[in-house]
Parts: structure tokens; sequence; C-alpha cells
């Protein structure tokens, strides 16, 4: 499960009139389980796409199919990461990645526990965010999205705002979970080296208005 498959989407945003055509008539299908990576330059449409997939926004024209499905709202089996962390504040990190489990499914604090040791927060259980450093905090993000168990990882440029170190390790344990759960990843980015580094297949769009311009099939030794 997780498959994706976009077909004649568009997005046009018309905040006060003014027309933006964010996504142009795309079309992309990601198979079940695959790494995909969305390149582009900045403000070609990336987000938008991610958002469609996400459920966060109704598309213009043209629909997004989750294994056949219409997407028509969020689910937690689509999690998504973002750039800056959306963690809450005034919540703990256990909190924070018992929550959205707790809404949707219900897990038990072992499994919280136990997802929060894989990603190195042992130790930081009953810390805020705000005493996190940024890695910490992406690190949580990633624990609070797993914790959702969802077929599909949307990742909106999850690790453009760490330091090379932070974002090397972050980067080998993405990995290291695709691997094991084989779980189906968008990976948004504007870093090319980054694309080719983690996913099977780089998706490049057009500066804009967003569309594929190329399907690039990686062959890669993975760190
Ligand atoms: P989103 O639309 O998901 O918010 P963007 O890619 O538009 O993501 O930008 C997110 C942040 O990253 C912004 O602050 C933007 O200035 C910065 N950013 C985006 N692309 C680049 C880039 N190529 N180089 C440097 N900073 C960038
Ligand atoms: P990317 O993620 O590749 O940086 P986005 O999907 O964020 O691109 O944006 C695509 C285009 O749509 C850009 O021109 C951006 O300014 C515009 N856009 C994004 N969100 C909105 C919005 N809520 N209202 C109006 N225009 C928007």
């Amino acid at each position: 499960t997780g498959a994706i498959d976009i077909e004649n989407l568009t997005k046009v945003y018309d905040p006060e009139g003014e027309r933006v055509v964010a996504v142009d008539d795309m079309d992309l299908q990601i198979g079940a389980e695959e790494f995909v990576a969305l390149l582009g330059p900045s403000g070609c449409g990336k987000s938008t796409v991610m958002n469609c997939i996400a459920g966060y926004l109704e598309p213009t024209e043209g629909e997004v199919l989750v294994d056949g499905n219409r997407v028509s709202g969020p689910d937690p089996k689509r999690g998504v990461v973002f750039q800056d962390n959306r963690l809450f504040p005034w919540k703990t990190i256990q909190e924070n990645v018992e929550f959205g489990p707790q809404m949707n499914d219900g897990v038990e604090e072992g499994r919280a526990r136990s997802i929060l040791d894989e990603m190195g927060l042992d130790g930081f259980e009953d810390a805020y965010p705000s005493g996190l450093s940024g890695g910490m905090q992406q690190r949580a993000e990633l624990a609070r999205l797993l914790a959702n168990d969802p077929d599909i990882m949307l990742m909106d440029e999850p690790f453009s705002a760490l330091d090379a170190l932070t974002k090397e390790i972050m980067q080998k344990k993405l990995i290291e979970v695709w691997e094991r759960d084989n779980r189906t990843v968008l990976f948004i980015t504007h870093d090319v080296e980054e694309a080719i580094l983690l996913a099977d297949r780089v998706v490049v769009m057009t500066a804009r208005p967003g569309q594929v311009k190329d399907v690039i099939d990686v062959d890669l030794d993975r760190p």
C-alpha cells in the first residue's frame, strides 16, 4: 500500500483576485514503497503538490488517488514533516509523539517510548520542544510521524535547516526506517545532491508553473 497517482493536477491560488497557477496539469505516478525525491527551484510548486497529496489543499482541477481512492482530506496514513517543526510547544516531546496516535488510533506509551529511543531521543521524553536543538526537534517530528505508522511519508525540506552533520545523521535514520518498514516516501528538496543521495527516483519540476520536466531513476549506494 501507499501508491500515489497524481492525475491532471492543477492548483490555482486566488488570494485577492490575483491568480497564481502553482501547478499546471501535472501527472505523476509513485509506486507503493518507492522513495521519490521531488526536486525543483523554490516556488515551482513542490509544497503545493505535497499539500494536495496530504489532503490539506483541494486541487483546482484533476485529482490525487492513494491506492485508488481519491484524497479528500488529511489522514494519519499520510504523515507529513515540514522544514520548520510543528510540534506543540506546550507539550513534552513524548506527549507530542503520543498526541496524533491518541487522537486517531490510540497508542501504548511503550510504543511511543520505543520510537523515541529509536530516534535517539531517550532522556528527552519530558523536555519541551523549545529546550531542544533544531536537529533534536526534527527527530521528534520524525518520531511523531512514525508513531502514526503511516503508509506514506510526505517530507517537505525536512533537513534543510539542519547543520551538515545533523543532516547526515537524519538522512541515514530516514533511509534506515524506510528500508525496514517499506513505506512510500515523497521527499521534497531543492538540493540536487540530497535528492540523488536518498531517492530511487528523482522527479524534476519546471520552474513555473509546476509541471514534471523529467523523471530520473537513480542507482545508488546509500549512506
Ligand atoms: P515552502 O513553500 O514549503 O515553505 P520553500 O521552498 O518555498 O518552502 O521555502 C522554505 C524556506 O526555504 C524559505 O524560507 C525559503 O526562503 C527557503 N528556501 C527555499 N529554497 C531555497 C534555496 N534554493 N536556497 C535557499 N533557501 C531556500
Ligand atoms: P515550492 O514548494 O516549490 O517552493 P510552492 O508550492 O510553495 O512552491 O509555491 C508555488 C507557487 O504558488 C509560488 O509562486 C508561491 O508563491 C505560490 N503560492 C503558494 N502558496 C500560496 C498561497 N497560499 N497563496 C498564493 N500563492 C501561493
